[in-house]
């Protein structure tokens, strides 16, 4: 039996431009038989999460494949269903972010947010199996750790400072309510001294100790974990293992130092990002 799909296309108009030539690979009725209810998987549109989410737009790299796209469309709804059911909006993106796959990479990184384009990459995985095809959008409450910091410290005016998460009691400005929230969830991961000498053992250590990067780190690890705990029905859709990795604190200590709980209030605050 042959399946009518449509295929996804990005939502922005000319991001790309080599798209329009890819078609659907053979192996599709195969794939989405078995991974996912054929008829979910399939509903699953671009232009609907963009309106629902109010994200600016979702894009694909010209490479990225139809089976791809809808793999990656189907996990990231779910995650911004899940974002939204804890923060109590559905105002995830702020008609400001824009979600890609695939489509700027940088080598080594499974994703990366570019302030200046406020988009958040997710690059592909390997290739071989259609299981785990995917691994960027296990990184999307990072890079939107990212995203939500800046915009605090960004729309701040007068800290000296762009990501919310670099301000310090004893620099110049009036910080805002909302600053001193993820600022004080920074100086108490600098508390954590067993982690930081942990992670300054690292080459890269700058950028591992850095308080955007430990900050969305401890985003997504405490969230994720969260999700894990009292989100059961989502747990498929993002990927704990990771986080028992040695550039995370562990979840006990995250639980203990109140940081789950700090991190939860960063979540409910979405509604007043601007
Ligand atoms: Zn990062």
């Amino acid at each position: 039996m042959t399946w009518k799909v449509h295929k996804i296309v990005d939502t922005i108009e000319n991001f790309g431009s080599a798209e329009k030539y890819l078609v659907f690979d053979s192996d599709f009725e195969r794939f989405i038989k078995g991974q996912y209810p054929k008829h979910k998987f399939l509903e699953t549109n671009p232009h609907d999460l963009v309106k629902k989410y109010n994200l600016k737009g979702i894009v694909f790299g010209n490479y990225v494949t139809q089976e791809e796209r809808f793999h990656f469309i189907f996990k990231i709804k779910h995650q911004l269903e899940t974002l939204a059911l804890i923060s109590g909006t559905s105002n995830i993106g702020k008609g400001k972010l824009i979600v890609a796959f695939g489509a700027e990479g940088k080598a080594q990184s499974a994703a990366h947010y570019n302030p200046t384009k406020q988009l958040i990459n997710l690059n592909r995985g390997r290739l071989g199996s259609y299981k785990n095809v995917l691994q960027g959008e296990n990184s999307f409450l990072h890079e939107y750790g990212h995203f939500i910091d800046f915009l605090t410290g960004r729309s701040n005016g007068g800290i000296p400072v762009n990501f919310a998460s670099e301000y310090r009691d004893n620099m110049q400005g009036k910080p805002s309510d909302i600053t001193k929230n993820f600022s004080k969830v920074a100086q108490k991961l600098f508390e954590e001294t067993e982690y930081v000498e942990r992670l300054k053992k690292e080459t890269n250590w700058k950028y591992l100790s850095s308080p955007t990067e430990m900050f969305a780190r401890l985003y997504e690890s405490a969230l994720t974990h969260f999700v894990m705990k009292n989100y059961k029905s989502k747990r498929d859709f993002f990927g704990d293992e990771k986080y028992k990795g040695k550039y995370y604190l562990s979840d006990k200590k995250i639980v203990d130092k109140g940081l789950e709980r700090d991190i939860i209030k960063i979540t409910k605050l979405i509604p007043r990002y601007q």
